[in-house]
């Protein structure tokens, strides 16, 4: 392993002007990854027509500057019309990524080329079959892999998303060579949120999923730096903000939308599983919500950091004798980056 010239970690700042619009088209899903954080109850059960979606991407589009637009199911492409909601989105001046679980329904490959798709981001939550196939399904890792190589060997840009639970923790670092070897250009390290059926009691004791802060701290940054040495723009979620560092929450300082296919709209990641959105859409209108809305929240500050971590996940924080935490927890849309070390 050559890390010689040791690739640092800096934290992307939220930038002014940024916009990501996270876009679920449908909830429908071939898989049932044990940690799913779909929820039809609260995020609807349709398939937006090609129509709707045209309409809904309007109302985010900025003619003035370029939005990120990721699409999201379930699995967007069950979603028949997908090339065609690609083409509409860049014309609408989105940089546009897909995010699949590896089965590339519709023969997507060949109906967008790679000047039309930014990225093409796939799923995998393991170095082998024996890692993630207990988690995402039996033969998961097999089918994911070989359209990982297809979409390479066809020239689309391709990133990976590795959900790090305590279940596949340990196998974290066999992933930058695998990743090297798939040709994969960037790495998407997430920290599992006691969210959906990871947080369901009947499924499994929740604090099982959870990764100790003591562990993610030794081996994410050390995976990044490796990853990065092989040439792998790597981005991982910032979790503890170091002593002096400046909380922020996005959902003040960053424009982010959550958009779900019964026309709610959030600006936090962990609200979706409760009616607190901010914004809903109806008759291809975004109106905004009244009454006890995400954004309430938002405003409230505490020394723990995140308020909503705080609300519904207040096993990941510790705290000293005398009673302040001992680390303030960042706001999970707060990223780090490494940028490949060219060789
Ligand atoms: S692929 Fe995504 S949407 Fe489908 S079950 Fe897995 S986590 Fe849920
Ligand atoms: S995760 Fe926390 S800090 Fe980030 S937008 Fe949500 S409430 Fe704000």
């Amino acid at each position: 392993m050559n890390v010689a010239s040791p690739a640092t970690a800096r934290t992307v700042g939220f930038k002014h002007g940024e916009r990501n619009v996270f876009f679920h088209l449908l909830t429908a899903c071939n898989l049932s990854c044990r940690h799913c954080y779909i929820n039809p109850d609260q995020h609807g059960t349709q398939t937006l027509s090609l129509e709707t979606v045209r309409q809904w991407l309007r109302l985010f589009a900025r003619s003035e500057q370029e939005t990120n637009l990721i699409l999201l199911g379930g699995e967007p492409t069950l979603h028949p019309e997908l090339p065609a909601i690609i083409r509409a989105a860049k014309n609408l001046r989105y940089a546009v990524t897909v995010d699949t679980n590896g089965y590339l329904f519709h023969d997507l490959l060949n109906r967008v080329t790679p000047d039309e798709l930014d990225y093409l981001s796939f799923s995998l939550d393991g170095p082998d079959a024996a890692t993630n196939d207990p988690i995402r399904g039996e033969g998961v890792f097999d089918r994911c892999t070989a359209n990982i190589r297809r979409a390479v060997a066809a020239g689309f840009n391709t990133s990976l998303i590795y959900t790090v639970s305590s279940l596949n923790v340990e196998q974290l670092p066999q992933m930058p060579a695998l990743l090297s070897d798939l040709g994969v250009h960037r790495f998407f390290i997430q920290v599992i949120g006691l969210r959906g059926s990871s947080a369901t009691p009947q499924s499994e004791a929740a604090t099982h999923w959870q990764v100790e802060p003591q562990q993610w701290l030794e081996i994410i940054p050390q995976v990044a730096a490796e990853a990065a040495q092989r040439g792998i723009h790597v981005v991982f979620p910032k979790v503890f903000l170091d002593p002096g560092e400046q909380f922020q929450c996005a959902g003040i300082v960053s424009e982010n939308y959550f958009i779900f296919p019964n026309g709610r709209v959030y600006r936090c990641p962990l609200c979706e599983d409760y009616p607190i959105h901010s914004a809903v859409i109806e008759n291809n209108r975004l109106v905004p919500c009244d009454g006890l809305t995400e954004e309430r929240f938002f405003q409230l500050t505490i020394p723990e950091g995140c308020v909503m971590n705080r609300l519904l996940q207040p096993g990941n924080i510790s705290y000293h004798s005398d009673g302040t935490p001992v680390h303030c927890i960042s706001c999970c849309l707060l990223k780090q980056e490494i940028l490949p070390v060219s060789s």
